[in-house]
This record gives C-alpha cells, structure tokens and sequence, in this order.
C-alpha cells in the first residue's frame, strides 16, 4: 500500500490526539524507527528530538527490549492481577522499590500517566476518608500539567487546556510557580513571592487539603517551565508540615530525563506517592505505576472491603509490559546510559549557548536531557502558529521537533549520538534564522 493511500485511509478513519484536523499540518506515514531515527513511508529519515512524545528514552526499536518482550509473549501474555500474581510485575515492582529514595515502597499498576495520577490522586484523598478526617481540597502549581482524566485534568485546569470541561472539573487551587531560566535576574525575588502565598494558602486551607500535586523541576506540556529544587523543597516542607500529602507527577521526570533516575533525587524530600509513567517501559508500551509507603497502604487495611483502594484497569500490571520495563531499567541503570545522559547535557549546553546569539529567541534553560527556549512570536501558549511552521520546517531538515506553541524543546532519546545532536543544533540554528529573516518570527 503506498503512501497516498494509507493516509486518505487515516485521514477517513482516524482521530488523532491533541489535533485540530483540519489546521494541522501534515501526517507523516512511519514505517520503522531504529535509534533515535525514524524512517518514512517515503523513505525520509527524521532525528526524533522528542522521544515520541517522551516516552522513547532508550530510542526505537531496542533489540534487548524487544527480545524481551517476545521472550515473555510466549510464556504468559497477561492474567488477571487481582488474586494472581505473576514474576515480571514482582521483580519489576521490588527492583522499582530498590531504586526509588526513601520508603517508597509499594507499587500500584495502571497503565497511563493520566492514570496513575488519577490513582495518586484517589490514594491520598481516601486515605483522609478512610480515618474520617475531612480533607478533601487538592492543590497544584499554575500551568502544571497531569493528563487528560477528569482528575488529572481537574488538577491542571490552569493549564488552559481543558477549558471546554471547567464545568465538570473538581477545584484546584493553583499555587504561583517561580519558572526560571538562563541570567533570570529575578529568580529569588519570584521565589520568596510564591512561598509567601503558599504560606498563606497553607495557613488557610492546609487543614483542609489531601494533597499537593507537582511535577518536580520542570512542567512538561505547560511549556518545559523549569524552576529550581530549592523551591520545591521549600514548598514541599510546608505542605507535610501542614499534614498535607505530597505527590511528585514524574511521569515525565522520571528514568533519568532530569539527570539523575529520578527528578526527586535533585532535592533532600521524599514525596508521599510519586507517579511514573512514560520512559518506563523504554517506549514499548503502555504502563504506569503509582507508587507510595508503607504507613498509606496500612491506611487501606481493615475488614471491609470498602476501605480498599476500588481501582483497577483491565491490563493491570501486562506480563509483557512488565518484561519490556524490566529490560529499559537494565540499560538505563548500566553506567553507559549515565555517560549519554550527561553527554545530552552537555550538548544542550553549548547548543544553547550557540543558539543564545540569535535575535527573538529568549529563556534558554535546560535540565538533564530537556532543553528549551522561548520563541519570541506575536503568539504565545500552545496555540501559537509559529508551532506548526517550525515542525514543518523542522521535518524539511529531516528533525522531528514538535514546539508547545512558541516553546521549542529538545527530548532526545539518551542513545542518540553526539554528532547527530550537535548536528540538530546547527541546523535550528539555521531554520530560526531563515524564520526571523523572513519575518516568520
Ligand atoms: C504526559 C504526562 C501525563 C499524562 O500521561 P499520559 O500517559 O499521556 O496519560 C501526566 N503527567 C505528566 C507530567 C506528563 O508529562
């Protein structure tokens, strides 16, 4: 079937996530990836710069990951995890207990990261319910992000995304957030104003709240907004001060994207549950974990079942997505995938170094293996149109780069080459020239 076909088919059949059809442009037909390289139905080869929308930590089609999901194919496909148990989910959910900090110990599967906020988020309100204590009000940061469920969407309304929906979403309060970037002279001066209203919030409602949800040092789908670990150790202090469980939405943070495994690694607290999602399975498939202490799960103990955590998902805990995450955690913890990722670092570095010379570019920053910079353009937010030219442009030179409206980021996968990255950098810095030349920004 070639090309033209498939897509009228798609183009017949399908509804594509986060599109407004008919303005977007183009679909590309992918016909396999390898690396950090995708090649298409035409035979034209993009660097994925955004690691498939995240998730693609270790780049495409990993043989060992691959090997071991067909290994575990053949043994046992999926079973029902409630009254069973199986190894993959076992090691996979010890082995994940081993590498978290602190005594985050016990591990609830689910299969997206809207989901496993959504777990998070019903944990920490029952676990108020189940002891009668009337907490049930929810904070969050301004622009966070944590899926697209009516909870997760609930706690990040400030986003703006889900406006269609406000009348049907909970109350979140939303606490300012002291993004950062490159020479901000203002940094303490935002950070000391922000603490002074989570004070004040803490001071009127902390009694009243379950849970503080954040996504630790950098906002994903809000804009790559980054800001600094000092903040969130502060803010963390006062809402368990407050008796207020902390949640730590690492979906995106999560296996190694800051630097370290975990963004929580970066600052001396251990949050009450944390969410991974995304790079945990590699790229391979879908598959979250919720995972918490001892002291919350004892919470949901007791003789009536309506005490227990009433959750669970049809593919709960997937042998073979198990298998597939016990492999990425293999090549992720080899020291080699350490070295890439500072690697990474490095080139964002200098790349956005180079990158800082040019007219109508602002607020370089970056964190491990996620650079970003904002675009100056008459728009902003994610709507803003110069997304779309530069994706287009962006494919012309063969990169795969996907800006949250006038946000251009980098994700790449941690497999992806020294040259290949400094050679993206170059050819950016190209493509925004020509964009600023042709009063295209
Ligand atoms: C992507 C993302 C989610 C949602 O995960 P899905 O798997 O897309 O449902 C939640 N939180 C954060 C921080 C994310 O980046």
């Amino acid at each position: 079937m070639n090309d033209s076909s498939l897509l009228q088919k798609d183009r017949k059949h399908i509804w594509h996530p986060f599109t407004q059809a008919r303005t977007d442009f183009g679909l590309a037909v992918v016909k396999k990836g390898e690396g950090a390289w995708l090649e298409l139905e035409d035979g034209k080869r993009l660097l994925d710069l955004v690691s498939s929308w995240w998730v693609n930590i270790h780049g495409h089609a990993n043989p060992a990951i691959a090997a071991a999901i067909s290994e575990q194919a053949g043994k046992l496909e999926q079973v029902i995890f409630a009254g069973f148990t199986h190894e993959p989910a076992i090691d996979l959910a010890s082995r994940i207990a081993g590498i978290l900090p602190g005594d985050l110990n016990r591990v609830f599967f689910s299969d997206n990261g809207s989901t496993a906020v959504e777990v998070a988020l019903k944990m920490a309100l029952q676990s108020y319910s189940n002891r009668g204590y009337k907490r049930t009000k929810v904070v969050a940061l301004q622009g966070a992000y944590h899926g697209d469920t009516v909870a997760a969407m609930s706690a990040g309304a400030s986003s703006g995304f889900f406006d269609a929906y406000q009348p049907f979403l909970f109350q979140v309060h939303s606490l300012p957030l002291p993004h950062t970037w490159h020479e901000d002279a203002n940094v303490e001066a935002k950070e000391t104003a922000a603490l002074a209203e989570a004070e004040q919030y803490f001071a009127e409602f902390g009694q009243e709240t379950a849970a503080l949800i954040v996504e630790p040092l950098v906002q994903g789908a809000g804009g790559m907004r980054m800001y600094r670990p000092s903040f969130l150790q502060a803010l963390c202090a006062m809402a368990r001060q407050a008796g207020v469980q902390v949640i730590f939405d690492e979906v995106m943070t999560g296996f190694g994207r800051t630097g370290p495994i975990f963004a929580c690694e970066q600052l001396d607290f251990v949050p009450d549950i944390i969410c991974l999602s995304k790079g945990l399975t590699g790229g391979f498939l879908p598959m979250s974990l919720t995972v918490t202490n001892e002291s919350l799960y004892e919470i949901f103990l007791d003789d009536r079942f309506d005490k227990s955590l009433v959750h669970g998902h049809s593919y709960t805990a997937n042998p073979i997505a198990c298998a597939a995450a016990l492999a990425s955690l293999d090549i992720l913890l080899d020291p080699a995938c350490d070295r890439a990722r500072k690697m990474i670092a490095a080139v964002h570095e200098n790349g956005l170094e180079r990158l800082r010379e040019l007219p109508r570019l602002s607020r370089t920053r970056a964190v491990g293996t996620v650079a970003a910079m904002d675009l100056d353009s008459t728009e902003s937010g994610y709507r803003a149109s110069i997304s779309s030219e530069i994706k287009k442009q962006a494919m012309e030179n063969g990169l795969l780069l996907r800006p949250l409206g006038n946000v251009l980021y980098l994700m790449p996968p941690y497999c992806i080459s020294e040259d290949d990255l400094n050679g993206a950098y170059g050819k950016i810095a190209i493509m925004l020239e020509k964009l600023v030349s042709g009063n295209a920004l």
